[in-house]
């Protein structure tokens, strides 16, 4: 089969070229996306990450496609249904990150709280070894509101309980038997919203949850509230998102995921700001007052960055190519 990997690293190349011995294989770091999908035209199976956009129009240009293997948990960036339509298998993979977000998730936490960056740059720019300005607050007796308590999100529930705060979560689908086992209990969305000091979001990327946290309910949220965003930009909307730090409903924000933020990447890229709504052109200037503020931390999408997730990730992507290439494909997105 020809497969062609994009968004691919050195790393990628050399492990995928030793498994995939006797498959004619194509590597890029480039993302595929409408723009270059005439370069992809000839693969039978496509290998990408989250910088590509594999949507209806993108898919209408690839007429030998025959499978997509994502090397990501979260398969927001492909139209699945338009995929199925063309009876194209979109393989994922399932879990690979649970500790590895999990654990990035309070170190954007304990950064928030501890002012680390802070306190490094005093030292490292300012050469000045003093603490005045730099006092925190401790996690210990607060409470964390978990949005979506799966893979990810139950991890994040169990470091939170190492840590002494106190647990309470929203789910569509409440598992009462993972509550009892780590000690937390699940509660209304507004009553999460209400009774957190730590909201963090570990929900997919679905229509049910674009914009989960919008101009409406941000103002539930319990005054001097954190928020965590290692999920998907979308699941919170940017302009209420700038609002509530502004107004103090937030007292900080920890984003490893920004809306747009594709967009926000490949800004240099004039041609791509030629295509982009006005709706996404303000998300990406919203984007860059975020980055300018002391009490946010942004993160380029790193959560999932370690050496033993991406080893999980390569593994179980030449898995799911293995298995389609034998007539039996796994880890389908349904
Ligand atoms: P998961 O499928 O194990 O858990 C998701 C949970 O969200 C489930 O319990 C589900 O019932 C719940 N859920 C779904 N829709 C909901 C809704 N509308 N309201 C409330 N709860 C809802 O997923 P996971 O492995 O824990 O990953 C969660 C997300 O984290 C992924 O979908 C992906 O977008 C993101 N992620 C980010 C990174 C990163 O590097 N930042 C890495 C991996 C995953």
């Amino acid at each position: 089969m020809k497969i062609g990997f994009f968004d691919a690293k050195a790393e990628e190349k050399n492990y995928f070229s030793a498994k995939l011995i006797g498959h004619e294989l194509f590597f890029t770091p480039d993302s595929l996306k409408k723009g270059n999908a005439l370069t992809a035209k000839d693969f039978d199976v496509l290998s990408v990450f989250i910088g590509s956009l594999l949507d209806r129009e993108t898919l209408a240009e690839l007429p030998n496609l025959k499978s997509i293997a994502t090397r990501t948990t979260g398969y927001d960036h492909i139209d699945v249904k338009a995929a199925g339509e063309k009876n194209i298998p979109v393989s994922f993979v399932p879990s690979y990150g649970d500790h590895t977000v999990a654990e990035f998730t309070f170190g954007l936490l304990l950064d928030l709280t501890r002012k680390i960056r802070q306190c490094s740059e005093r030292v490292r720019r300012e050469d000045e070894f003093t603490i005045d300005g730099l006092q925190g607050a401790e996690l210990y007796g607060k409470t964390i509101g978990v949005v979506g308590t799966g893979r990810i999100g139950s991890n994040v529930a169990r470091i939170a309980k190492a840590l002494d705060m106190k647990v309470i979560a929203y789910d569509v689908s409440p598992n009462k038997e993972l509550a009892e086992k780590i000690g937390f209990d699940y509660v209304t969305f507004e009553g999460l919203l209400a009774n957190s000091d730590v909201i963090s979001l570990h929900v997919p990327y679905l229509p049910s949850t674009h914009h989960l946290i919008n101009k409406e309910n941000i103002g539930l949220i319990k005054k001097g509230a954190i928020l965590l965003n290692t999920a998907r930009g979308g699941v919170v909307k940017t302009e209420a998102l700038v609002a509530a730090l502004k107004q103090g409903i937030l007292s900080g924000a920890g984003l490893d995921v920004l809306e747009e933020e594709s967009a926000t990447k490949n800004e240099g890229d004039l041609m791509l700001y030629n295509r982009l709504s006005d709706v996404e052109m303000k998300i990406v200037l919203q984007n860059h007052l975020l980055m300018e503020m002391d009490n946010v931390i942004i993160t380029p999408h790193n959560a999932f960055n370690t050496k033993e997730a991406v080893k999980r990730i390569m593994e179980t992507t030449a898995e799911n190519i293995l298995a389609f290439a034998a007539g039996k494909p796994i880890n389908l997105v349904k």
